[in-house]
């Protein structure tokens, strides 16, 4: 995506366009580590050279609205944001904290509507295991 269309994203979501918010989705694009709000935090003020903390939440929130990205709860007090939002589920690794994309088909019985599903296996990663 180039500026000028994160721009017109950032625009037809009702945000206004700030180098902070540019910075965050081009951060979320060209990394798809699954940063969390911290890491993306420290990514935006190291290039921008400010922001605040209520700029990240409040943008990531807009965006997650609007289906830009997904929230991801890692842990009771943790969540990562993934720009793919793409049915997939997540693999965390316990110990270096790593996120990874995993794919999977599952089929449910569901007697409702069905919002959004959730996968997330925890465990520990191919190279942790070797390093062990
Ligand atoms: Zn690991
Ligand atoms: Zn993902």
């Amino acid at each position: 995506m180039t500026t000028s269309q994160i721009a017109d994203m950032l625009r037809s979501n009702g945000l206004k366009v700030t180098p902070q918010r540019v910075e965050i989705i081009r951060f979320l694009q060209a990394h798809r580590v699954h940063p969390t709000a911290q890491q993306i935090y420290e990514h935006v003020l190291r290039k921008v050279g400010s922001v605040s903390f209520t700029t990240i939440y409040n943008t990531m929130r807009v965006l997650e609205q609007m289906g830009q990205v997904r929230k991801i709860p890692i842990t009771e007090n943790a969540a990562i944001y993934d720009i793919d939002t793409s049915d997939h589920g997540h693999f965390v690794c316990e110990i270096c904290g790593t996120v990874y994309d995993i794919a999977y088909k599952a089929s449910f019985q569901i007697p409702h509507q069905a919002r959004k599903t959730e996968l997330i296996v925890y465990g520990v990663c191919e190279r942790c295991m070797k390093t062990q």
